[in-house]
């Protein structure tokens, strides 16, 4: 086992469609799973589970879940045989006590997880295990749980946020090529701005951060994974964009905090 620290990471997950395609937003999560180290295993946050309370997925080998409508027959085919890891997620509840508890089969791994697992970790060899988030918790609740799981990462454990830092599907316009929506952009940029500033309380407090903010996103389960992430920053980390892209009205940016600098080239 490894004693270094891992990073942290939150992803823009967008469409599930991402876990069959390869375009340039795949390929770069791919070389984020060759370039970071090896996890023991990933926690992960996924915008797509929200409880009453605080949920740990602890099966032995959680089920792959097609929770969406409407895709083609291929997507509800894909499964993600990643094993679980129950102790680990014995280990967290014990962690959030009394506030958390191990969720035999109520859910298993969502699209938000595997759509980019797969593509991360194609060979589902690393133990999985998903948190829910607490839908009565404030933002400030959100970072704090993060805050509290920070530990793990000098376990080798990755925690992962996968949601969008604008999501608004109603306004989505899906043809190729279409320019960010001026807000969906102006947005993206100004939490990035304040992400690389360390300026966590303006991003708990993100409804005051832009006066488009419902159009960013009409509810804030995408968002908040984000929070989960900046949580687990340690003073002076640095933080790094990575798919920083934004297509219409989803933000494809994804924070990946803590990680070594990529090696220049020579
Ligand atoms: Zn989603």
């Amino acid at each position: 086992m490894t004693s270094t620290r891992m990073p942290s990471l939150f992803l823009g997950h967008g469409s599930p469609m991402a876990a069959l395609e390869d375009t340039h937003t795949t390929r770069q999560w791919r070389a984020l799973g060759e370039r970071l180290p090896r996890p023991r295993a990933i926690l992960m946050i996924s915008a797509h589970w929200e409880t009453k309370g605080v949920l740990i997925t602890a099966g032995e080998q959680p089920r792959t879940i097609h929770d969406f409508y409407g895709f083609p027959q291929p997507l509800y085919d894909k499964h993600y045989p990643a094993p679980g890891d129950p102790a680990l997620a014995k280990q967290v509840a014990g962690m959030l006590a009394p506030y958390a508890r191990a969720d035999l089969d109520s859910w298993g791994y969502d699209h938000g997880t595997w759509s980019v697992l797969t593509h991360m970790y194609p060979d589902a060899d690393v133990p999985v295990i998903q948190l829910s988030m607490d839908l009565r918790l404030a933002p400030l609740g959100h970072y704090q749980v993060g805050k509290a799981l920070a530990p793990l990462r000098d376990e080798g454990v990755l925690i992962m946020g996968s949601g969008n830092i604008v999501h608004n599907l109603r306004l989505y316009d899906r043809r190729p090529g279409v320019p960010a929506q001026p807000w969906a952009q102006r947005f993206t940029d100004t939490v990035k701005a304040k992400v690389e500033a360390g300026d966590h309380e303006a991003l708990i407090d993100y409804a005051q951060l832009d006066p488009e903010i419902d159009l960013c996103f009409p509810e804030p389960e995408h968002f908040h994974p984000l929070l989960y992430i900046l949580g687990t920053q340690q003073p002076g980390e640095r933080t790094e964009f990575v798919t920083d892209e934004v297509f219409s009205s989803i933000s494809m940016t994804s924070v990946l905090v803590g990680a070594e600098p990529l090696a220049k080239a020579a």
